[in-house]
């Protein structure tokens, strides 16, 4: 008899999620996570009545996605409170002005531009099956249809924002798999309490059910014998035994540290050796005095060319002006500031090779840059918080990825590692794995993806 039915490793969307799913199973489920708040890239903090993400976040389908099917699938659907985006609350900043989209985008391009851009959309609309381009990147694909420096600005803004790598490398197919849900359920929000809430209602969710969560504790092994995952040793060096372990703690940790090589097959490992996890991020998070925009998120993309700006960063050139998303969650939700001040945050991908020589430049140019977008911010500025690429890697890992393993033409849609890993009883969860969405979404469907996994292979052994 084991001590759990599950072991989950890391409190990630990933994780959180698919332990609420199975604990909602009556499986007897324990999650274990290294740091002391839960939530891993999904965390908020509390600074002087602030609360601040750990990232910088917006969620593209709020309840109506994956995130909210969770919810949906243990019977907790209103255990978030979502604010939505409505028309006009959101600006992109371009070359001095904000504008509106896509209605704005006629001052910039010519008529015959335009009308390229709307037929590729209503092309796009009517594609059945997005699987036939998992293998195509957008640039490429892009270029069939048009070379205006503009459009192709726009998509590389895009592919940085939503997968955190140049469009030169994401799959055009998970681009408009998630583009087209985004434009169909016009339902990008923000959880009242930060980000952090998601995975706090998961958590809940596990609880409910009986499962148990520790923080501040480290699992240092999956334990695996005669190719069967066994159980998980912790830094303590205690032993909990489980006959399924749901590991949220990235494919290639999992892999090389807490089982070890020695229990795979040289394809596998060199498989998994091959995997590209997606860039990191800079984030700043600035605590305003007074609110200085009225916009619930501001997305400003410089006005350098494309390909000259994503190589020289490569060189480890900080750019002049950096584009950045920026969402301001006290717009969303007054809590997320105290009253009289505003808290806005802006994240931008970097490179994590050359970043750490080249921080207080990055940190300089970024503040030069909000200052452009919102005249006036540095004068008003309480105090920042930044969480660079180092930051993300100390405490959650996945070499300071911001989503998991990029979801490049080589590894999205059935390229993509598979929940499953070669071991019985051995599962991955989260941005690694499976799935596929933006961010915390990809992460939540491949929360389902496991759990059904999970649930089926339980079902098929009755
Ligand atoms: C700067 C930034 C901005 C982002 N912006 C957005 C956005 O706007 N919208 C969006 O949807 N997504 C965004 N994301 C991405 C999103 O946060 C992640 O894709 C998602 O949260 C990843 O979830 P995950 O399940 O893969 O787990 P992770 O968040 O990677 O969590 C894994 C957990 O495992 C724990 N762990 C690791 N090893 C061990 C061990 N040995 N023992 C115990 N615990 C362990 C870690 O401490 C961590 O808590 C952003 C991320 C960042 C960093």
């Amino acid at each position: 008899m084991s001590d759990y039915d599950i072991i989950i490793i890391g409190s990630g969307v990933g994780g959180t999620a698919v332990g609420a799913l199975l604990a909602s199973k009556n499986l007897n489920t324990l999650l274990i996570e290294k740091n002391e708040i839960i939530g891993g890239r999904c965390s908020t903090y509390e600074k002087d009545g602030f609360k601040i993400d750990v990232g910088v976040h917006s969620f593209a389908r709020s309840n109506k996605g994956p995130l909210g099917k969770v919810l949906e699938m243990i019977g907790m659907e209103s255990a978030i409170d979502w604010n939505i985006l409505g028309p006009g609350e959101s600006r992109w900043y371009y070359k001095g002005g904000f504008h509106g989209f896509p209605e704005d985008l006629r001052k910039f391009l010519p008529k015959e531009e335009l009308m390229k851009l709307l037929s590729l959309i209503t092309e796009v609309s009517k594609i059945k099956d997005t699987s036939t381009l998992d293998e195509i990147d957008v640039k490429s694909w892009l270029s069939q249809y048009t070379n205006n420096a503009l459009i192709h600005r726009y998509f590389y803004m895009i592919s940085g924002l939503y997968f955190v790598i140049p469009y030169h490398q994401v799959s055009t197919g998970e681009f408009i798999r998630c583009l087209t849900s985004l434009s169909k359920y016009q339902s990008v929000g923000y959880p009242k309490g930060g980000c952090i809430s998601i995975p706090l209602a998961y958590v809940e969710g596990i609880k409910k059910m009986g499962g148990k969560i520790l923080t501040k504790t480290t699992a240092n092994k999956i334990v695996v014998e005669d190719g069967k995952a066994k159980g998980v040793e912790l830094d303590n060096g205690e032993f909990i035994s489980s006959n399924i372990v749901i590991s949220n703690a990235g494919i290639k940790d999992t892999v090389n540290t807490l089982v070890g090589r020695e229990h795979f097959e040289n394809v596998f490992l060199q498989k998994v050796d091959n995997l590209l996890y997606s860039l990191s991020a800079i984030t700043l998070k600035l605590a305003l005095k007074k609110p200085i925009t009225p916009y619930k998120m501001v997305v400003s993309f410089s006005s350098e060319d494309v390909e000259e700006y994503y190589s020289q960063m490569s060189k480890g050139k900080v750019p002049d002006e950096i584009d950045y998303f920026i969402p301001v969650p006290s717009n969303y939700h007054s809590t997320m500031a105290p009253k009289e001040n505003q808290l806005l945050t802006a994240g931008t991908i970097v490179p994590r090779e050359n970043f750490e020589k080249n921080k207080k430049e990055w940190i300089e140019n970024s503040l030069n840059t909000l200052e452009n977008v919102f005249p006036g911010i540095s004068a008003n500025l309480l105090w920042y918080d930044v969480t660079t690429p180092e930051d993300i890697d100390l405490m959650y890992g996945k070499q300071s990825a911001v989503v998991g393993i990029a979801q490049t033409n080589n590894q999205s849609g059935i390229n993509r590692p598979s929940v499953a890993l070669p071991i019985e009883g051995l599962y991955m969860v989260g941005g690694d794995a499976g799935g596929w969405g933006i961010g915390t979404e990809l992460a939540a469907t491949s929360a389902i993806e496991c759990s059904n996994t999970i649930l089926e292979k339980a079902l098929s052994q009755k």
